[in-house]
């Protein structure tokens, strides 16, 4: 299955939450064999009326035969580490800026990350439903901010959509009564943001960009696979941050379907996975085949420690 990994971006309450809940059902009825999407939404419903609205980490959507990863993406700027790492990760983001608001500091704070990683964003002017709404001056504020912050040729292309998340709408153009569903933003991301490299016959390289938990393994390192692929009870090769090693045995693998996690045996290049099977794993490790060192890059870290789920 090809693969797309994305992040999403914007200030806080233009959104985001909302739209991903909007494109996982939308993937839903185009692929009506997905049963796992039932699940996914039953569980959402139950936070939602309890009114709480956090996006996953990481949300996974198949759409027509595309694994599209979505990471979350902190607008604070205190955590500029953890963005950095996630747009690391990513080779595309999707920007919603809510077009009644316009362009926020926590906008400018995320594209000015996003830009500096070199990714290509795809605009997505969200609420276009909201009374006041100015869809063209939110758009000039955009192109505004692409150019105030440097954007390059290629990065200033970028397309626009409009949506309204709320209503599970979304446009190539502006105008209200061409908005169908979610589709466009789906193609859009397919057509627009480069697969990652999908090479799963070289020796396997992962990096731990995020810290994540659950109950039954305690820590997972969130990672994308850089080459290669794992399987469950693999044994490999911690490289640690000052450079000494440390074999351990995979755990569990596993993969984002809708909001949930599902466990799966083997996990291949260009996918975004948690890694259970090291206690103490940390952010920006790298993590190989045994007798396969080679270091990746460090990742940049500089909050005191990493978020908690
Ligand atoms: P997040 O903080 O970016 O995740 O934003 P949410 O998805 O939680 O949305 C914040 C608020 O905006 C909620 O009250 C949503 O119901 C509302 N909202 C989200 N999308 C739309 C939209 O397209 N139109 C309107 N009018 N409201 C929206």
């Amino acid at each position: 299955m090809d693969i797309r990994n994305i992040a999403i971006i914007a200030h806080v309450d233009h959104g985001k939450t909302t739209l991903v809940n909007q494109l996982l059902k939308e993937s839903e009825r185009y692929d009506e064999h997905q049963q796992m999407n039932d699940r996914v939404l039953d569980s959402n419903d139950i936070e939602r009326e309890r009114g709480i609205t956090i996006l996953a980490k990481n949300t996974a959507i198949i759409y027509k035969n595309y694994r599209i990863n979505i990471l979350d993406t902190p607008g604070h700027a205190d955590f500029g580490g953890e963005v950095e790492r996630i747009m690391h990760m990513v080779d595309g983001v999707l920007l919603l800026v809510d077009a009644f608001e316009g362009v926020m500091p926590q906008t400018r704070f995320v594209l000015k990350k996003a830009l500096e990683a070199k990714l290509l964003p795809i605009v997505v002017v969200n609420k276009v439903d909201r009374q006041f709404a100015d869809i063209d001056k939110t758009v000039n504020e955009i192109y505004d901010l692409f150019i105030d912050l440097g954007a390059d040729e290629h990065q200033l292309e970028f397309p626009v959509l409009y949506a309204s998340g709320l209503q599970g709408l979304a446009s190539y153009v502006p105008t209200l009564n061409e908005h169908i569903r979610m589709e466009p933003i789906l193609d859009t991301i397919i057509k627009e943001i480069p697969q990652p490299n999908q090479d799963s016959e070289a020796s396997f390289l992962f990096q731990p960009a995020l810290v994540d938990y659950n109950d039954y393994v305690g820590r997972m390192g969130i990672g994308k696979i850089y080459s290669g692929s794992v399987s469950a009870n693999d044994m490999v090769t911690c490289i640690r941050m000052d450079g000494s090693l440390l074999d351990f045995r995979i755990q569990k693998i596993y993969q984002s379907m809708g909001l949930e996690k599902i466990e799966v045996e083997t996990a291949y290049s260009g996918d975004i996975v948690s890694i259970a099977g090291l206690p103490d794993i940390h952010v920006g490790e790298t993590i190989c085949e045994v007798g396969k060192t080679e270091a990746l890059p460090h990742l940049h870290i500089d909050e005191p420690t990493v978020q908690i789920t």
